[in-house]
C-alpha cells in the first residue's frame, strides 16, 4: 500500500538555475512510527561513490506514476527535467552506486540465501532479465538486502559478516552502464528505502521506514559527518599465475589431458582454456596459496579478453571452515582482476586449502554446449584482516 499525497506544488529555482518542483505533503493520515529497530547497515564498498539515482518513495517497484520522491522529500514531477535524466529513475526500488568492477561488501551480517541469474542461464540486456547477475542476503532481522547487476557472485549458503566482499559489480540484467545497484526489503517483500524518511510530512513509503545506516557509514546520508570505507591491505598480497609451482591442473582422464589449452594471452602473457561441459567435472584447474599469515583473504581471479566466455564459471574454495564458492561471468569481463568474495586461510602451504575451477558450470546446453570456453589464469589473494572482520569506519 502506498499513502498518496496530494501534493502542494511550489515551483523552486535552484542555485544552478535548474527548474523542478518541491511538494509540501499533506499531514499523515496514519502516523506511523519507526520500529524500534537498531541502524544496522554498513558501507557495501570501499571508498566514495555517488548515487545516482536514489530510491523512489512512490511506487518502488517499478511503477510509475511521472514523479519521483528523493528521501528527503524532494519531489520531481517532470521525469525530462531531472539532473542528466536519471536522477529521478520513476519507480526506482533501490540505489545505485557509481562503481566500475568494483568490490562489493556485504552491508551486514547475514546468509547468503540467493544467488546467481536473475533469470537463469540468461545474462542479455532486457527488461525482464532485471538484476542479471546477483545476490540477496538474509541478515536474520527481518531485512534482506539485494546487489544487482553483478559480474561475479559468491553463491547462495555462505555465512557473511558486515563489510566481507561477497563478489564484484559489473553491468549484467537490465543495466545501462557499470554500477552496483542495492536495495532493501522486509521478509514480505515490502521495499524500504534504507535512508528513512526526512521530509516535512508523511513518508509515502508503506509500511513507514527509518533510517538503518549506523552511524558514520560512508553511504550514510541521514545526517552526521561520514568517512569513506578505506581499503584495507592487512600485510600480505599473493599472486599465484598458471605456471607457477602451487598451480596445477589435471583432467579425469588423466594425463596429458589433451583439452586443456594454452594461449599466449593474459596475466604474464599465458592462460589455459578449457570447453565447458555441463554439470560433471571432466577438467579442473587448482590455485593452493602459501601464505605468511592467517587471516580472511579476498580472492579475486584475472580473466582474459579471449578463450574466457562462460557465463558462470564457477570457483570453489576449499577453507577451514568449509567450502565456498562463487560464479564469474567471464563472458562480460576483459583482462580484468575480479573479486570473488573473502574466505578465511591459515598461514602456509597446505594441501586440503585452495582454490579450484571445473568445467562443469551447468550452463544450458542451448547457449553454451560445445562454445563457452572457461579461461583461467592468474589468482590474487589479498590480506583484509582476521577472521572475523569488521571495516574500519573512521570518524573525525
Ligand atoms: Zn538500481
Amino acid at each position: 500500500m502506498h499513502v498518496q499525497l496530494p501534493p502542494k506544488a511550489i515551483a523552486v529555482t535552484v542555485a544552478a538555475g535548474l527548474l523542478f518542483t518541491v511538494s509540501v505533503p499533506t499531514q499523515p493520515t496514519q502516523p506511523v512510527q519507526a520500529q524500534g529497530q537498531a541502524p544496522f547497515l554498513t558501507t557495501p564498498y570501499y571508498g566514495h561513490k555517488a548515487i545516482n539515482p536514489f530510491f523512489d518513495h512512490e511506487y518502488p517497484y517499478y511503477g510509475t506514476n511521472q514523479i519521483f520522491t528523493r528521501y528527503d522529500g524532494s519531489r520531481w514531477t517532470n521525469m525530462s527535467g531531472c539532473t542528466l535524466g536519471v536522477n529521478c529513475y520513476d519507480g526506482h526500488n533501490g540505489y545505485d552506486f557509481a562503481m566500475w568492477y568494483e568490490s562489493v561488501l556485504a552491508a551486514a551480517d547475514g546468509t547468503v540465501t540467493t544467488s546467481g541469474w536473475y533469470v537463469p542461464n540468461c545474462r542479455d540486456f532486457r527488461r525482464e532479465r532485471g538484476y542479471g547477475l546477483r545476490a540477496e542476503i538474509n541478515h536474520g532481522n527481518g531485512y534482506i538486502t539485494r546487489y544487482g547487476h553483478l559480474s561475479a557472485v559468491m553463491t547462495q549458503g555462505q555465512h557473511v559478516t558486515a563489510g566481507q566482499a561477497i563478489g564484484t559489480s559489473g553491468n549484467t540484467g537490465y543495466s545501462s552502464g557499470e554500477h552496483l545497484h542495492f536495495d532493501v526489503r522486509d521478509t514480505s517483500g515490502n521495499q524500504f528505502d534504507p535512508f528513512g524518511w526526512r521530509g516535512s510530512g508523511a513518508d509515502p513509503n508503506s509500511p513507514a521506514s527509518w533510517c538503518m545506516w549506523k552511524s558514520g557509514e560512508w553511504a550514510n546520508l541521514c545526517g552526521g559527518i561520514s568517512q569513506p570505507v578505506p581499503e584495507l591491505i592487512d600485510g600480505q598480497v599473493q599472486i599465484i599465475d598458471d605456471l607457477d609451482y602451487n598451480f596445477s591442473k589435471s583432467c579425469a582422464a588423466g594425463y596429458p589431458c589433451p583439452d586443456w589449452y594454452a594461449a599466449n594471452i593474459g596475466h604474464n602473457s599465458h592462460m589455459w582454456w578449457t570447453y565447458v561441459n555441463g554439470t560433471t567435472p571432466d577438467y579442473w584447474a587448482k590455485w593452493t596459496p602459501n601464505l605468511l599469515r592467517p587471516g580472511l583473504y579476498e580472492i579475486f581471479v584475472n580473466v582474459p579478453c579471449n578463450n574466457a566466455t562462460t557465463w558462470q564459471a564457477l570457483y570453489n574454495v576449499a577453507t577451514p571452515s568449509g567450502w565456498g564458492s562463487a560464479y564469474v561471468d567471464q563472458y562480460g569481463l576483459c583482462d580484468r582482476w575480479v573479486s570473488i568474495g573473502s574466505y578465511p586461510f591459515r598461514q602456509g602451504y597446505n594441501p586440503d586449502y585452495y582454490v579450484w575451477v571445473t568445467d562443469a558450470t551447468g550452463e544450458e546446453s542451448q547457449h553454451c554446449s560445445g562454445t563457452c570456453r572457461l579461461g583461467i589464469d592468474a589468482i590474487k589473494l589479498v590480506r583484509r584482516g582476521r577472521s572475523t572482520y569488521v571495516p574500519i569506519t573512521m570518524r573525525p
